[in-house]
């Protein structure tokens, strides 16, 4: 199969033990648990009934400024001589000026509420007399970024207000309380490149995730599959956001008004379009060749980098993502947390075994290798021909 390129352009129990085994009753370790339990379950019902009204729009704030961060850098890049296209700073920069800014304006929105942020990058390598000259650009480019968006009444960054807005990325995360996550630049790979990246801002409640805001700057406002990069009437540049049970909208970078979007109902495998990493040393493009062959799905992948795969998922540009690392990579939460939540409206994201992703354990997500999304229609296919391409592929590598 050929592959198409995308380029530029998700206390009854505790009663009945209790009733059953009353000499539990006694016991204080037994007592504190279920109270534990049952605390957990009362913060979680009352996590899934609240509205993140003004989370989603500190976020959306945020990952738009973000967005704007990452398009200059990027722009400058793609603008420069071949020689320092091979240079990895530019990412660097825009990688960490994104993060610290994404970290400065959540702080900022919510001055009396703890603050805890999950995030991608730490500042060590930023506090070494070497990256002095690399700390100094991200600053004057996070304060530009501020200055030139109508926030000219936030006094100036210092270069330690960026260090340690950085570092408040450092939380573990967890099963209680509110937890941000964040990807500052997901698909730096095709970020350097000029594809596909993404900025993937989500919030954790009660180890849940409740809210998703998911900025591609190059992804096309139509859909992938109708994009001409040569036409200039068509235009790049998706803002994504979702929130607990209220749908997926989607809005163009530069502020149009929100439209809301739905999965693909598409239930016939043999038009279904597929998405997978660009990158073959992300997922391995074999694997899913083999799987979407047993499905019977036609057409060629479509090979995207970051997360603006499941933003293309969840508008239904296409039906399927499929994603096989190395066995052993283990993936963490901000790889996935915002197109999670992008696409939980009409779709479905389990690991390879049919579990769903469980974002509570802290930054990684421990599952059982590879992640697979797809319409509630399709999943019950895929899942099978994913179990059974898989035992196929052991069986070739026992023989
Ligand atoms: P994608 O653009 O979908 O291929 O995914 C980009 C993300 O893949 C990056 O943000 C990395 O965190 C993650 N990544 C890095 N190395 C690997 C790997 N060996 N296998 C899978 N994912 C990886
Ligand atoms: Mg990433």
């Amino acid at each position: 199969m050929g592959a198409s390129t995308v380029r530029a352009p998700l206390t009854r129990g505790v009663f009945s033990i209790y009733c059953s085994y009353p000499r539990l009753k006694s016991n204080p370790l037994y007592f504190s648990v279920s109270l534990a339990s049952s605390v957990q379950q009362v913060r979680r019902a009352a996590a899934a009934s609240m509205s993140y009204d003004k989370q989603l729009a500190a976020a959306k704030k945020a990952a738009f400024l973000a967005a704007r961060l990452c398009q200059k850098v990027q722009k400058a890049l793609l603008q420069s001589d071949i020689q320092s296209k091979s240079d990895k700073s530019p990412v660097t920069v825009a990688d960490y000026g994104s993060q610290a800014l994404v970290s400065f304006i959540l702080e900022k929105e919510f001055p009396s509420m703890p603050f805890s942020l999950v995030a991608e990058e730490d500042s060590e390598d930023l506090r070494r007399e070497e990256t002095r000259g690399t700390l100094v650009r991200i600053k004057e480019l996070v304060n530009d970024t501020l200055a030139s968006n109508g926030m000219n009444d936030i006094s100036p960054l210092s270069e330690e207000d960026v260090l340690d807005a950085i570092d408040r990325g450092k939380s573990e995360g967890g099963p209680h309380g509110q937890h941000w996550v964040l990807d500052p630049i997901d698909g730096t790979k095709g970020f350097m490149r000029g594809d596909q990246y993404a900025i993937a801002l989500a919030l954790l409640d009660e180890g849940k995730v409740v809210l998703g805001v998911l900025a591609c700057p190059n992804l096309p406002l139509t859909s992938v599959t109708s994009y001409d990069r040569h036409n200039s009437q068509d235009k790049v540049g998706c803002l994504y956001f979702a929130q607990l049970g209220a749908g997926t909208f989607m809005q163009s970078i530069d502020g149009s008004p929100p439209r809301k979007v739905h999965v693909s109902a598409t239930t016939n495998p043999e038009g279904a379009l597929f998405f997978e990493s660009f990158e073959a040393a992300h997922s391995s493009h074999d694997l899913s060749s083999l799987i979407v062959k047993k499905m019977g799905v036609k057409t060629p992948p479509v090979r995207m980098d970051s997360q603006a795969k499941y933003g293309a998922l969840s508008r239904g540009d296409g039906e399927i993502y499929l994603r096989f690392p190395r066995e052993g990579y283990r993936e963490k939460i901000w790889d996935h947390a915002a197109g999670y939540m992008v696409v939980a409206a009409g779709g479905i994201v389990t690991d390879a075994a049919g579990n769903p992703l469980n974002f509570s354990r802290g930054r990684y997500l421990d599952l059982d290798t590879g992640i697979i999304v797809t319409n509630q229609k399709l999943m019950p296919a895929l899942s099978k021909a994913v179990v059974e391409s898989l035992k196929e592929r052991a069986s070739s590598l026992q023989s």
